[in-house]
């Protein structure tokens, strides 16, 4: 890769998640989706972890990850990439925190802030929820939080949420299903 395009890539991580049907296969078809993508460079996905839901709770318990990725989308490519991949895998639009079959978010993206009405980059609820934090240390726990300043790590300690996060033996990989 020569070093102007190496230049144009940034190092982002994307949250996944499904809570209905086939939950592990949704996920499957989200990452190998990603891996597709030209200008994504899928680096890392972490374990599956098995989490209970959070905010509207009468729902069943969602299969959660996150990967690291290097792209030269910008972030408003990058989401409207996911928003594809979300409806190409059949998404269908619930009650918001309701039932999904699969869910993705831009978590990071290198250290860029961004506050739109669209897009809000660091997720703005990705340091008060267990299901980001836990599979975000396992494959980055240094990585610095461009708000707060501080690691995953230091984030994961402080947080006080009592949900339930176990990790799964099952594992996604980048090929076809
Ligand atoms: P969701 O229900 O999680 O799919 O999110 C619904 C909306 O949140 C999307 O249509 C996005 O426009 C918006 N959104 C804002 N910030 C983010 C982010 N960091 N990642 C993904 N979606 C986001």
């Amino acid at each position: 890769m020569s070093a102007s395009t190496a230049n144009s890539m940034h190092l982002a991580y994307i949250g996944f998640g499904s809570n209905i049907g086939d939950r592990l296969k949704h996920l499957q078809n989200a990452i190998h989706a990603l891996s597709k993508t030209e200008g994504i460079n899928l680096q890392e996905i972490s374990s599956i972890y098995k989490t209970d839901p959070v905010g509207y709770e009468a729902q069943g318990q969602f299969l959660n990850g996150v990967a690291a990725i290097q792209t030269s989308l910008s972030p408003l490519s990058l989401l409207q990439t996911l928003k594809d991949i979300e409806t190409a895998i059949g998404r269908q639009h619930r009650i918001r925190w309701g039932p999904r079959e699969i869910d993705l978010d831009i978590l990071i993206y290198g250290d860029l802030r961004i506050q739109t009405e669209k897009l809000v980059v660091p997720h703005p609820e990705m340091h008060l929820r267990d299901f980001v934090l836990v599979p975000l240390v396992e494959i980055a726990p240094d990585l610095v939080h461009p708000v707060f300043q501080e690691s995953i790590q230091t984030l994961l300690e402080r947080l006080e949420d009592d949900k339930s996060v176990i990790r799964t033996t099952s594992v996604l990989c980048s090929g076809p299903t």
